[in-house]
């Protein structure tokens, strides 16, 4: 790991501030404790400040064309692709993820944006038919202006840029707040951005608390629209804030997500994703398998691939092993909750088939590195079956007939993505329609293209993200109407 503290300040109209009042925290690293940088706290004045920037480049960069923002975006990516490996590094020092993953997390994120770079120039209206022959009608869509974007820590760069992306190519202007666990890769990322050629004032970066500066943003009068990632309550609170403004919101969160593994399965491939799903960032994905339901029939072939799976998967240092799967655990209080849900199945009546803690041997001196854990004979009660666990583990019970697979999986607050593993064409089908999520993988583990929508339901989400469809979170509708 580097000795060297590195120094983060604000970034407003494309300069480096320190916050109004000076205030710093401290980012450490998830491997060893070792502090890894000093970032300044932005408080509620540097918001104005940003803000200002914000509206004034807002102006600017709206009177473009859109043939003109997509290729300044453009631009800015090739530029920011450039910086992968250093961007990258930033993210294995303060999350932990192997330094390979982040690289490949921050180039996916440049093709986020290209994505909506393309859209920009695919934004349409309509001419209305009228009822009477002088009247013309003509429907528009213009930036719905200033957009603050709160992510969170598992993905910093990936999911921010799923709200850059349709933001900056619809001609908003951003202020964005990392989350205090995370604020470099996400601060670097932008900064390469605007090195690339986004003016100054329109990407903004204010790292600091949620509860305080997210706040403080979410309720700015002069931002009209939120766009955020993280837990569940979060949320909520988020668009209760925003409700005295009417701000447009659009919330991307939790999840506690199901899969079926039909009797009629390829079991192989099942384990195969279940791990990838399950155990990839320590489980600390929102669309992570938290839950498996088995066939009775296949479940011990299955809980037999599955546990293998488990422990192929390699656990190293995310700088000094770029190359192994998985790195600690970003928080410790992510630790705790693994630790809980595992301890609280072990005493419900689940039979631990592999993991269940810290490995033997750490790669790591500071705790924070846990085990793919499979826990069999799994019930409805248990924490690992009902709450996110945000870890790697995975709780797996048996079903008998599909009606209970089904009611099982969707007996959840959650609704964000189900999985299926089946060789039915009519079981795919049928059951895909009755699960209740807004996102439905069958026989594989690829989630999130920037193709189709994402939009969690029940306690998942509100709105869209990815897709064409995000676009519109971004935009506000006119009719214009004439007489002639
Ligand atoms: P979190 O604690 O809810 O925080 C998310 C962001 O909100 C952080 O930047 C946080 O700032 C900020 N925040 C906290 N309180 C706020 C407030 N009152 N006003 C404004 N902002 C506030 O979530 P997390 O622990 O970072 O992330 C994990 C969660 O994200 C999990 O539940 C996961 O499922 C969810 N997630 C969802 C998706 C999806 O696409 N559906 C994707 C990834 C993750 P600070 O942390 O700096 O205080």
């Amino acid at each position: 790991m580097s000795s060297l503290l590195l120094q983060h300040d604000l970034f407003i109209d494309g300069q480096e501030t320190p916050s109004a009042d000076g205030r710093r925290f401290e980012v450490r690293s998830p491997h060893d404790g070792a502090p890894v940088a000093s970032v300044a706290a932005a408080t509620a004045a540097d918001v104005d400040r940003a803000v200002a920037a914000a509206q004034a480049a807002f102006l600017a960069w709206s009177a473009l064309t859109a043939y003109e923002r997509e290729s300044r975006i453009r631009k800015a990516t090739a530029h920011a692709r450039t910086l992968a490996p250093e961007i990258g590094r930033l993210m294995a020092l303060e999350q932990g993820k192997p330094i390979n993953q982040g690289c490949s997390e921050v180039l996916g994120a440049c093709d986020t944006i290209d994505y909506y770079a393309a859209e920009a120039v695919r934004i349409e209206g309509t001419i209305n038919p009228t009822e009477h022959r002088d009247y013309r009608s003509m429907v528009i869509h213009q930036p719905i202006g200033v957009c603050a974007v709160i992510t969170p820590w598992n993905y910093p760069v990936s999911l921010l840029s799923w709200k850059l992306g349709p933001a900056l190519a619809t001609g908003c202007a951003v202020i964005v707040k990392p989350t205090t666990v995370t604020p470099l890769s996400p601060a670097a990322f932008c900064r390469a951005l605007v090195a690339g050629g986004i003016p100054g004032g329109l990407l903004n970066v204010l790292p600091g608390s949620g509860a305080t500066l997210g706040d403080a943003l979410v309720r700015h009068p002069g931002v009209a629209k939120i766009a955020m990632t993280g837990s569940s309550p979060t949320g909520k609170r988020i668009l209760a804030a925003a409700a005295p403004t009417l701000k447009k919101v659009s919330l991307e969160l939790g999840g506690q997500c199901p899969a079926i593994v039909c009797v009629d399965a390829d079991l192989g491939n099942a384990a195969k994703v279940a791990a990838y799903k399950g155990f990839r960032n320590c489980g600390q994905s929102c669309s992570a398998v938290n839950r498996i339901f088995v066939h009775r029939d296949v479940a011990k072939s299955f809980l037999e691939k599955l546990r293998a799976e488990a422990e192929k998967l390699t656990l190293g240092d995310p700088l000094a092993n770029p190359a192994a799967d998985l790195g600690p655990m970003a928080t410790a209080d992510g630790v705790e909750t693994a630790r809980a849900h595992v301890a609280d199945a072990l005493s419900k009546g689940a039979r631990l088939l592999t993991g269940g803690g810290a490995p033997s041997v750490s790669p790591g001196p500071g705790g924070r590195y846990f085990l793919p854990t499979v826990l069999a004979d799994a019930t409805p009660d248990m924490r690992v079956m009902r709450e996110e666990t945000f870890g790697p583990v995975v709780g797996v019970a048996i079903f008998t007939d599909l009606d209970e697979a089904v009611r099982l999986a969707n007996d959840s607050d959650y609704g964000l993505v189900s999985y299926l593993f089946t060789r039915d064409l009519a079981t795919a089908h049928r059951v895909s329609e009755r699960l209740e999520s807004g996102t439905v993988c069958v026989n594989h583990g690829a989630v999130n293209t920037n193709y189709g929508p994402y939009a969690g339901w029940k306690d998942s989400g509100y709105g869209v993200e990815l897709s064409r469809r995000a676009v519109f979170e971004y935009l506000k509708t006119k009719h214009i109407k004439f007489q002639l």
